[in-house]
């Protein structure tokens, strides 16, 4: 069992598996200049499989496919089956920007499936999906591509199939504000649970100033003025951080991710992070890593990988330090959100 020194039992891992995307959200990577790994530093399959049945055996029971984009990792698929498939992981979802969903899994054995077909088939339960505008324009200046509709069939794809679907909107000042209620909506008749996330400053791209910064409750204000007051619901939980409210008359719940406003967010953290080059990170908004992949290449044991899993969670910080010190080093499409 994994357990840091706050009390905080640790269960879910989220797995990046590649530092690639097919998007440029400048909020998550610079504009330019982004290096990619090589090939050969990054976790191949097996590692990551082998990495995560320790992690099972130590008391992990939900895995979280991210990125980068996982879906441009070619095999990305057949991972996901191996790892849904190993005893004692109860749940495994992805995170995505939907936009390869209804795309030709070309790694698959059947060359006709389309990757939401190929991640139902695995016995995927749930995606979340990127999406921070229902403006094409919008959506393309916030993400570098012109892949809105792409997007959407992908949510659509992913509803059809039977996947519960959350929409990850990330909040920016002069952008968002518009975007609020045309998102509640698209997710009410998507029957998708839709959570605006607070803007954290993990690149260090430009849009990352003080000025761009949405806070929830202004975002909560601002929904307010259209749906009324939105009713509390802190007896709602999904596996993580969010904070969920109901609309009035609808009762359709929404979320807020509020890394930085929110100063009890860190109470009920229960994940580790492992980067696709193998670091075992215990805490998003902390530069403490320890690496796997040396390890696992010189031999080590599955004793010795479990030493560095329990090293890492006694390590574990009690908060993220992102209002104070923290200084991005790694963008997060290198880190895996
Ligand atoms: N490519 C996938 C996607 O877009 O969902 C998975 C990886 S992405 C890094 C995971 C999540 O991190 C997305 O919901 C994205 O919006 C969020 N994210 C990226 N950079 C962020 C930042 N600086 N602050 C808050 N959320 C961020
Ligand atoms: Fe790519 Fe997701 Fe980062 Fe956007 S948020 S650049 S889609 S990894």
């Amino acid at each position: 069992m994994l357990e840091d020194t706050f009390g905080h039992r640790i269960s879910y891992l989220r797995i990046s598996i590649t530092d690639r995307c097919n998007e440029r959200c400048a909020y998550c990577m610079p504009e330019e200049g982004q290096k990619w790994l090589p090939k050969e530093e990054v976790l191949s399959f097996e590692e990551i499989e082998r990495i995560c049945r320790i992690a099972a055996k130590l008391g992990v029971r939900k895995l979280r496919i991210t990125g980068g984009e996982p879906l441009t990792r070619s095999g990305a698929t057949q991972l996901i089956q191996k790892l849904v498939d190993i005893p004692g992981i109860d749940e495994l979802g992805v995170s995505t920007n939907g936009t390869l969903l209804t795309r030709l899994d070309s790694s698959s054995k059947d060359t006709r499936k389309t990757y939401i077909q190929s991640l139902a088939a695995a016995g995927v339960g749930s995606v979340n999906i990127s999406l921070d505008s229902l403006d094409p324009a919008v959506y393309a200046s916030a993400t570098g591509r012109d892949y809105h509709a792409r997007a959407i069939a992908g949510i659509r794809a992913a509803r059809e199939h039977g996947l519960a679907v959350k929409l990850n909107a990330v909040l920016m000042k002069n952008r968002s504000e518009g975007e609020l209620i045309p998102l509640l909506n698209f997710a009410r008749e998507e029957n998708a649970l839709l959570r605006f996330i607070e803007l954290m400053p993990i690149t260090d791209s430009n849009v990352l100033d003080d000025s761009r910064f949405l806070a929830s409750g202004l975002a909560k204000s601002i929904l307010e003025l259209h749906t009324g007051q939105l009713e509390p619901r802190p007896d709602f939980k999904t596996n993580g951080p969010a904070t969920y409210y109901q609309v009035p008359r609808t009762n359709q719940l929404i979320g807020f991710i509020s890394a930085l406003s929110d100063f009890h967010f860190c109470n009920t953290c229960n994940k580790l992070r492992l980067t696709c080059e193998g670091k075992l990170r215990p805490c998003l908004g902390s530069h403490l890593e320890i690496d796997l992949r040396e390890p696992l290449r010189q031999g080590a044991d599955d004793k010795e990988i479990a030493d560095l899993f329990h090293s890492t969670v006694a390590r574990k910080p009690e908060t993220h330090g992102f209002r104070d010190t923290y200084q991005p080093g790694r963008n997060m499409v290198a880190i895996g959100g």
